[in-house]
């Protein structure tokens, strides 16, 4: 529970009747009572509702202290540019290291060094590795809580970092996880988040984050910025940014942060876990992807596609539109609502090449 002060929505004690309609009103069950109305900072949604119905004008919604403004000079401020690292099977996912790798070449524009987060049980020998691929610090959390990925958790983890290291940009993979968790942390942070950029730049003036993605489905280039909210988040898909060649005797600082008495979300259980066949990874990965587009029609000829996938080595990808005909599953989907790809060769049957599509697969060397 907050203490009234540093989160964006505060109690008026002095005001309040302690009347109980605030808390009646919160979809979120984020308001218990105590003496006066306290809010769950991790599950409050700053909906507003509370306030209006508080007959009081007893609440307030204020800026929050972690969202942090640029220094009045309206230069950046110097807390680096850190990145959320993402483990998977015990191993960095490839979106990690590409990310360090942009960092990195924005570093060179902001002289601001670039740092990763490692959250998870036991992940600090993959710190090593971050430094390598060019983090110059890599902050560690390790807990039991962390060994099943709850969103609220991790979220929390890394909003208490960054409260305390006020980074100026935090670069998200936008994957399955990456995707919730970056707006989750954006919302807590109360700074803003560009989602799928295509495209990170440094302003040569205002030293602004350039949050570059496709808009009006792909017919333009929006440039965004943040400019009065700090961390500038973005994330970006995997497959998008390049690697540096790591460097295994490349220096770096490992600090290693105590939050043993961290405290879970307890409102979700994980019960089981099921591994499917099915590896979206293998689509950041795959040298060939076939894509499979409505015009292939039914499934004994996407069948004969997978056998002729198996031979060159393959992975079968398609089209929105073969998605929805129900010849391609969801997960493997290609396109702006979809994966990004940059394989070798694509080789595209049965797809039109809407915007939509090929937004997608510029990355390709051959298509
Ligand atoms: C907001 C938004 C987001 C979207 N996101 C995505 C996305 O992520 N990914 C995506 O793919 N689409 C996306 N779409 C949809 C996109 O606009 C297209 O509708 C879709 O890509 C079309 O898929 P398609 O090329 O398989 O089908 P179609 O456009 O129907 O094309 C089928 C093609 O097959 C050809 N064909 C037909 N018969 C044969 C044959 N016998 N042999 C060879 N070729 C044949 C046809 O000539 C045609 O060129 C999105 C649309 C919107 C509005
Ligand atoms: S702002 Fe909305 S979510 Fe937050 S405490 Fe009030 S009613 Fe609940
Ligand atoms: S509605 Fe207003 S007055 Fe009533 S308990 Fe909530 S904050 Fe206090």
């Amino acid at each position: 529970m907050t203490d009234n002060t540093s989160f964006a929505l505060r109690v008026l004690n002095d005001r309040c009747t302690g009347c109980g309609l605030c808390a009646d009103t919160c979809a979120y069950h984020a308001i218990r009572f105590t003496d006066y109305p306290e809010i769950d900072p991790y599950a409050c949604r700053l909906c507003g509702s509370c306030v209006q119905a508080c007959p009081a004008e007893a609440l307030q919604m204020t800026e929050p202290e972690n969202s942090r403004s640029v220094t009045s000079s309206g230069q950046p401020s110097k807390g680096g540019i850190w990145v959320l690292a993402e483990v998977e099977n015990n191993e960095l996912a490839s979106v990690t290291k590409e990310l360090l790798g942009k960092a990195v070449e924005l570093s060179t524009k902001l002289h601001q060094d670039v740092e990763a987060v490692l959250v998870g049980r036991e992940v600090v020998s993959l710190a090593p590795c971050l430094i390598a691929y060019g983090a110059k610090r890599v902050h560690v959390v390790e807990n039991e809580l962390f060994a099943s990925f709850i969103e609220e958790n991790y979220a929390r983890a890394v909003v208490e970092l960054v409260g305390k290291h006020n980074p100026e940009i935090l670069l998200v993979g936008a994957t399955l996880r990456g995707r919730g968790l970056s707006a989750r942390i954006a919302s807590l942070l109360q700074t803003g988040l560009t989602a799928d950029c295509t495209e990170l730049d440094i302003d040569s003036e205002t030293g602004l984050l350039h949050q570059i993605r496709p808009a009006f489905g792909g017919n333009l280039m929006a440039t965004i910025v943040t400019p009065d909210h700090r961390p500038q988040m973005a994330s970006v898909r995997p497959g998008i940014m390049k690697a540096i060649i790591p460097d295994a005797s490349a220096e770096g600082e490992i600090i290693r942060h105590d939050f043993s008495a961290f405290e879970g979300d307890n409102r979700i259980r994980l019960i089981s876990e099921i591994t499917e066949a099915i590896s979206e990874e293998s689509l950041s990965n795959s040298k060939i992807i076939i894509g499979v587009g409505r015009g292939v029609k039914n499934k004994e000829t996407v069948a004969q596609i997978h056998r002729w996938a198996e031979r060159l080595g393959a992975v079968v990808a398609g089209s929105r539109a073969a998605v929805e005909a129900g010849l391609i599953d969801a997960r493997m989907q290609v396109g702006q609502t979809g994966h990004t790809i940059a394989p070798d060769l694509y080789i595209a049957i049965g797809i039109s090449g809407q915007i939509q599509h090929t937004a997608a697969i510029t990355g390709a060397k051959k298509s």
